[in-house]
């Protein structure tokens, strides 16, 4: 029943993973990768690497025919898409049933109910799940949002309906701006998503981001996995998650409504395979559906270093036919995990993201962590992808030891050559803020601001 061969559509440290992944269990691992990744850990993971292209992502990373053509060739089984690039194409999805290969995520009719954020918004609500008021669907012109905008009330927050990774969104604090937001965004929809597309939210003030990771098997059953706090942000986009949630574990009411939430949007739409459904959650304790991400996420390992499940493991037995034999009354929450995403960054400079080539790399081997990472000792870090080079797991029986695990590992972690937000990291994991999770989505901006960066 379990795949023979796995192709694996991507690059970097998920790549590396799905890889380790297949090999533990005797998989066959099939890698691709562009020219500027000729020398990448991923491509040395898997049992074989096959060439798609120049370094754009375009001509390579997102080549569906080539990579389709190779998995055929190779006789792969399946493909794993990882987070980005492909994973929540839904024409790729197709694709893969087309050419004979299953893949592993949702199906293509899942992806695109959630792939439109504003249409999510209706799915989400039509399954009683609690959304942010905002535009019911797109905003067609101007008019209509200043008045969408105005029964709203101001703040309010433009978002393209294609957007991800914090790309694509604006927050209008007064109807003069809010033109020129819409305008924006549009712009970065149609560069970024080539959906130019936009609509409306409420702007709740100072929320936390929580999400609750599922997993649902072919036959029926689901399960959550508890939740993740991701409030630790720049630009809309995490830079610290940890699980649980600490905001989340003093109040066992407000964990029952978000995972009761999850499990009925994704219910609602035949949901198969692990996906995150996320909420901004404001300091009163009201939460709201904002997006479901119909993939793998970047910080799924601290979900599995407080539950004990291989996500990845799941996803292919899933994928494979094979029921989810996890109960959910089983499942139990151990400890506590911090995930630091480390990039190629700098801190002192807006974290505008700086390539580089690697000379030493050396990543702790500490009590508690784990470390993911795509890249290694004498490696060049190109400007054509994601600048995340690593992410760090710490985890450990309580909040404040794996807290203190996490500032240790980032001590010790050598990167040299690169400029990293390594220490500015191990500086957030050091303050009250941080120590007391009195952060907010917003609260590492006003850090930086505070700190004078
Ligand atoms: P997650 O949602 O898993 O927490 P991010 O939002 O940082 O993580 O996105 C994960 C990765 O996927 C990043 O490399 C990001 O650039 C990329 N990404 C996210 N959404 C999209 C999208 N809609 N299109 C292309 N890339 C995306
Ligand atoms: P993406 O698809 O880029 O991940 P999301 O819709 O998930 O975009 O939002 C990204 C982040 O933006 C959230 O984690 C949160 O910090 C912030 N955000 C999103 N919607 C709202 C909202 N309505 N009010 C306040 N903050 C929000
Ligand atoms: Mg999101």
């Amino acid at each position: 029943m379990a795949f023979k061969k796995v192709l694996i559509a991507n690059r970097g440290e998920i790549a590396c993973r799905i890889a380790a992944v297949l090999r533990q269990r005797g998989i066959g691992s099939v890698a691709v990768y562009s020219e500027a990744d000729a020398n990448a850990p991923h491509v040395r993971a898997a049992d074989e690497a096959y060439c798609v292209g120049p370094a754009p992502v375009a001509q390579s990373y997102l080549n569906r025919d080539l990579i389709l053509e190779i998995a055929q060739r190779t006789g792969a089984e399946a493909v794993h898409p990882g987070y980005g690039l492909l994973s929540e194409n839904t024409a790729f999805a197709r694709a893969c049933t087309v050419a004979g290969l299953v893949f592993i995520g949702p199906t293509p009719e899942a992806i695109e109910a959630m792939g439109d954020k504003a249409q999510a918004r209706a799915t989400a609500k039509a399954a009683g799940c609690p959304v942010v008021p905002g535009s019911d669907g797109p905003v067609h012109d101007d008019e209509e949002a200043a008045r969408i905008a105005e029964s709203l009330g101001y703040p309010v927050l433009v978002k393209a309906a294609g957007g991800g990774g914090g790309i694509g969104m604006a927050v209008v604090d007064r109807p003069e701006r809010l033109a020129r937001a819409l305008t924006s965004c549009r712009d970065r929809g149609r560069s970024s998503f080539g959906n130019p597309t936009v609509y409306l939210e409420k702007y709740i003030e100072r929320p936390r981001h929580i999400e609750v990771q599922v997993l649902f098997d072919h036959h029926g059953h689901g399960v959550h996995l508890f939740e993740r706090e991701c409030s630790v942000q720049r630009r809309h986009q995490k830079v610290i998650e940890e699980a649980p949630s600490p905001f989340v574990s003093t109040r066992p009411e407000l964990r029952q409504g978000l995972t009761d939430a999850a499990l009925r949007a994704a219910s609602s739409i035949g949901y198969r395979n692990a996906g995150t459904v996320e909420f901004v959650v404001g300091q009163d304790g009201e939460y709201y559906f904002i997006e479901m991400n119909t993939r793998l996420q970047v910080e799924h390992p601290v979900t599995e270093a407080i539950t004990g499940v291989d996500i990845i493991g799941w996803q292919l037995d899933i994928a494979a036919g094979a029921p989810l034999t996890i109960r959910q009354e089983d499942l139990t929450i151990r400890g506590a995990a911090i995930e630091c995403r480390i990039y190629a960054e700098d801190p002192e400079k807006s974290f505008m993201p700086k390539p580089g080539h690697i000379g030493a790399f050396v990543p702790p081997v500490l009590e508690g962590i784990r470390v993911d990472t795509g890249v290694g000792p004498d490696f060049d870090v190109t400007p054509y992808y994601d600048p995340m080079i690593a992410k760090l797991i710490a985890s450990g029986p309580d909040r404040a030891t794996a807290t203190s695990r996490a500032r240790a590992a980032l001590d010790a972690f050598v990167i040299d050559g690169l400029t990293t937000n390594r220490t500015f990291l191990r500086e957030v994991l050091g303050t009250e803020t941080f120590a007391a999770a009195a952060y907010d989505t917003s609260w590492l901006e006003r850090y930086v601001k505070e700190t004078g960066r």
